[in-house]
């Protein structure tokens, strides 16, 4: 039994590799259905839960440029592919009955709704939970970057960064055993020492903002309700 939240609204952030599952590309749809369950367990323990999902597990923008295509539109089409994330995310969470509703930043009004930033409130309000495709909706951007706006947007009380490990490393724990974990960490010390959290722009917003960021493993079962309740493992960045 998983003691009660202690935020009350909160952006949720998974790269799209988090769909990936075994796979080498695209989605996986038990690992879908597996982050669902994460999400489906928060929104029961009383949470309003928005979602921004990445897209590098089928497009990513900088390293198609790096082959010769025009940044802009290969960052473009990394945003059409965080779309297809979100409608699989979409099915994943209303195949266990979670109402969901997909808010692209650029409108594609026969898939999904236009983002509009009332109205995705009023969907947490009751209960739904959105998920903001498309990114910022402009090149050169990231989907960190969309997440931290969003967050300050719906006035989240804090950014949940869902990673492959239980919290920040001064170093790659899966490489480097000497690595060290924080509890807690300040945005400073994050941007200074160029720590692999979230790229520097997200961090800023997060700072001006003062919304805390909080990393976890996604992959931990119920590890999302336990950390919302203030019981999980995770390292928060604040301050
Ligand atoms: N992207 C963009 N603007 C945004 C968000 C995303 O141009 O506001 C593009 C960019 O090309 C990026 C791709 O979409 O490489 C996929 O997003 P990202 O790499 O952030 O996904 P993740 O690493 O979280 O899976």
């Amino acid at each position: 039994e998983v003691a009660k939240p202690v935020y009350k609204r909160v952006l949720l952030k998974i790269s799209g590799e988090a769909l990936m599952g075994g796979q080498q590309y695209g989605i996986e749809m038990d690992t879908a259905e597996r982050v669902a369950r994460e999400v489906s367990a928060a929104v029961t323990s009383g949470v309003e839960v928005c979602l921004v999902i990445g897209g590098g597990n089928i497009f990513r923008g900088l390293s198609a440029a790096a082959k010769g295509m025009d940044r802009a539109a290969a960052d473009y089409m990394g945003m059409l592919a965080t779309v297809m994330n979100a409608l699989a995310m979409q099915t994943a969470l209303e195949r266990i009955g979670v109402p969901t509703r997909v808010q692209s930043a650029i409108p594609m009004t026969t898939i999904c709704e236009p983002y509009i930033r009332r109205r995705a409130i009023r969907h947490m309000e009751k209960g739904r939970v959105v998920i903001f495709a498309a990114g910022t909706g402009n090149p050169f951007f990231t989907t960190d970057t969309a997440a931290a706006l969003r967050a300050a947007e719906m006035g989240c009380d804090a950014l949940f960064k869902g990673t492959q490990v239980d919290g920040v490393y001064s170093d790659d724990p899966r490489k480097n055993p000497d690595a060290e974990r924080y509890d807690t960490l300040d945005y400073l010390e994050v941007l200074a020492r160029d720590l692999k959290v979230m790229d520097a722009a997200a961090v800023t917003l997060m700072r001006e903002n003062a919304i805390p960021i909080v990393v976890f493993n996604i992959h931990d079962k119920g590890g999302l309700a336990r950390v919302l309740a203030g019981q999980g493992r995770a390292t928060v960045i604040g301050k």
